[in-house]
């Protein structure tokens, strides 16, 4: 069975990633499963340099394959923020309880398209070789009137998607993954390493 590294503290994300990779015959072990205590500065300026800079740190420290990822939400009425700025937002340690009703009342008057919004997310894969591949997909929405729900994460209570009739945080962790940013460069990226790695 083959190592991989993927660049998260978060055990939920391993293990959504786990599901997409799996039958490849690789393990993929979180940083702390690894015994990697590495703090990442995130300095890049788009989604695709974050994550290949958090997967290249791990080949650097541990001579493994790595995978990292990096997301955000775009708002077309906030010009397309926070984006990479996703997490940072009004504060690293803000609750989203504080950081949602926020957006929701900066939004309070706009209607239809002004309320688009898109989740973005770049997956990378980092060889000991030196190889490097990034993958990136969207996922459309809008922001809803209201927060609902109380599955996923961040932002998830006040991103609608019309089609579902649903915020993603009324979604099943299932239902989201088949659709979401998250899933689909990850599917991506499980392409890449069944053609380039084993
Ligand atoms: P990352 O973990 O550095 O990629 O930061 C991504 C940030 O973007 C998260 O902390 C959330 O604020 C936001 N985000 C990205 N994807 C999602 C999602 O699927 N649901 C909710 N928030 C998300």
């Amino acid at each position: 069975m083959k190592e991989m590294i993927f660049a998260t503290g978060n055990a939920g994300k391993v293990r959504e990633i786990q599901e997409i990779l799996a039958g490849l015959g690789i393990t993929i072990k979180s940083m702390k499963e690894a015994g990697i205590k590495a703090d990442i500065v995130e300095d890049g300026t788009t989604y695709e340099e974050n994550s290949l800079i958090k997967a290249r740190e791990l080949v650097r420290l541990t001579g493994l394959p790595a995978i990292a990822d990096d997301s955000g939400i775009e708002i077309k009425a906030m010009d397309w923020g926070p984006g990479i700025y996703s997490a940072r937002y009004l504060g690293e340690d803000t609750s989203y309880d504080i950081k949602n009703p926020i957006i929701l009342e900066k939004l309070k008057g706009k209607t239809g398209d002004e309320r688009a919004a898109r989740y973005v997310c770049a997956a990378a894969l980092c060889l000991p070789d030196g190889r490097e591949f990034t993958t990136r997909a969207v996922f459309d929405g809008e922001i809803a009137y209201e927060a609902k729900g109380s599955n996923g994460f961040g932002y998830d209570p006040i991103f609608y998607i019309p089609s579902f009739g649903k915020t993603t945080a009324e979604m099943s962790p299932e239902e989201k993954n088949e659709i979401s940013h998250r899933g689909k460069a990850f599917r991506q990226l499980r392409e890449i390493i069944e053609k380039e790695v084993y």
